[in-house]
């Protein structure tokens, strides 16, 4: 047998690979890990860790409105955006050290330096000028944001990766893009004190959630003072002679703000990566093409994460590593399992949602019934806020099982993971119903919502 240098040679340092690598080495594989830039990858660096930083910054000048209405006088706040960008760079420094410290604490090896496909067994190590060989490699690099190079004035505009970091806190932003990023950011910035807009070119934002979700989110975040336009682009970008920039949106509207922040998805890590000179096919978008076991069309490389567009979300890439070790070096075939995934949206209210929207289980479901409560939540009883949380159950009628759960309002993140283990089971209504309400508490309502608000028959909708 050849003897190869390494038994997993991982290229990107980010969730999934950090977690194949440092479980493999643990098993004793000859293992290294390359990142060409910071341990922890997108996840700790420039995605969701900072971003729930930002986002808990943002909510303090509602809480301090609030508490008003609970007998509290606040002084009049100020808020220290340099102070927040140290202690967020503090935080994930700290992260990043304990993901090198997983991988080497499990004897793998850490190299920091981009890493390139020679052939099926080889990788350049580009910053230190040589190659090593491996039986196995596992490309994980991720993605980045889709620099919309077609738009005039493109490299006039910020992306997720520079939000974090603007030496200054603009006093005006303009956010184009529809998806969880670009709405947990026109809140932050909101939050923040910065006068927000966000375009989008669909008719909602949030597609793929549920409508009564998204509809309601988008009159809250307006009743903030987001204003939202839908049915819109940019048409170009310019930059202006103060500094400030000038967005000029369908219809002829120019909005003059501090920053444009593009946030319209994300494209996989693949180019340059020498994938052609091992042969690994790519799809359309650049993702790299696998099977259901995360093998791409080369037996020895793999692929996971978002550098796959599967589905790019943290706990799927660490999940879709821990079924590439079993099959790999276990010998025990695993499929990652990409179904009823539980997901939230850190907006203001949040987002939690597991399994089917109404829409989608329409298509699927003949008999519906949908049981649906919009409150008020206590703690807004005191404050006078007059934000509602909204609770949605998508049940087929037939089996009574429970298709989706969906929350808007406070906490809704930390339900979703706890309504996804139901879900995952395939329990029903009538086991939401047997269990007894914790009160007073908002989640009550899931165990407390009886009588179905109105049937979905045939995909139609009857009282
Ligand atoms: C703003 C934002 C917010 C997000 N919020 C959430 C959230 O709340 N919840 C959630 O679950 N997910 C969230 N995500 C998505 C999540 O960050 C990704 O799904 C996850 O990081 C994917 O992990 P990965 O291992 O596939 O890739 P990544 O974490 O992106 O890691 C890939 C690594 O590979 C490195 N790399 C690339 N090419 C090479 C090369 N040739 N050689 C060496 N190294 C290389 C990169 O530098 C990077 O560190 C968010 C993403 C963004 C951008």
């Amino acid at each position: 047998m050849t003897a190869y240098d390494y038994d997993l040679f991982v290229i990107g340092g980010g969730s999934g690979g950090v977690r194949a690598g440092r479980v493999a080495a643990a098993m004793g594989k000859r293992v290294a890990v390359a990142e060409e830039f910071r341990f922890g990858g997108t996840c700790v660096i420039r995605g969701c860790v900072p971003k729930k930083l930002y986002v808990y910054a943002s909510q303090f000048p509602e809480q301090f409105e609030d508490a008003a209405g609970y007998g509290w006088t606040v002084p009049e706040a100020s808020f220290d955006w340099r102070k927040l960008v140290e202690n967020k760079e503090r935080e994930i420094t700290r992260l990043e050290g304990l993901y090198q410290k997983g991988i080497a604490g499990a004897n793998g090896e850490i190299i920091q330096s981009r890493a390139t496909l020679v052939d099926k067994h080889t990788v350049r190590i580009e910053a230190e000028n040589r190659t090593v060989t491996a039986n196995h490699i596992l490309i994980a690099t991720g993605g980045r944001p889709n620099p919309h190079a077609a738009l005039p004035g493109h490299e006039h505009c910020i992306f997720s990766d520079q939000a974090f970091d603007l030496p200054e806190l603009p006093k005006s932003i303009v956010i184009s893009g529809g998806g969880y990023i670009a709405v947990e950011f026109a809140n932050i910035f909101h939050g923040l004190g910065v006068e927000t807009t966000l375009i989008y070119r669909g008719k909602e934002i949030l597609g793929r959630f549920d409508m009564d979700l998204r509809r309601m989110l988008h009159e809250t975040m307006e009743q903030k003072g987001i204003r939202i336009l839908l049915h819109s682009v940019f048409e170009k970008v310019e930059k202006r002679a103060d500094g400030r920039r000038d967005a000029h949106v369908t219809g002829g509207e120019v909005l003059t703000v501090d920053q444009v922040m593009l946030a319209i998805g994300r494209i996989p890590n693949t180019e340059n990566l020498g994938l052609e000179n091992a042969g690994v096919e790519m799809g359309k978008s650049g993702e790299i093409i696998v099977d259901d076991y995360s093998r791409t069309n080369v037996d020895n490389i793999w692929a996971i994460g978002d550098v796959t567009n599967r589905v790019q979300l943290t706990p799927v890439a660490i999940h879709e590593a821990m079924c590439f070790v079993e099959t790999a070096f276990k010998d025990n075939p695993t499929r990652p399992d990409h179904d009823c995934i539980a997901t939230a949206v850190f907006s203001q209210p949040e987002i939690g949602t597991v399994g089917l929207s109404e829409d989608d289980a329409a298509k699927r479901f003949a008999n519906l019934e949908i049981y649906r409560a919009a409150f008020r939540p206590m703690r807004h009883t005191l404050s006078g806020r007059q934000e509602k949380m909204l609770m949605k159950l998508v049940v087929d009628g037939d089996t009574r099982r429970v298709l989706g759960a969906h929350i808007l309002g406070p906490d809704a993140g930390e339900m979703a993971q706890l309504l996804g283990i139901p879900l995952k089971a395939g329990l029903t209504k009538d086991d939401f119903d047997r269990t007894m309400a914790v009160h007073p508490t908002a989640a009550e309502e899931l165990v407390t919502m009886y009588k179905p608000t109105y049937l979905v028959k045939n995909g139609r909708r009857v009282e």
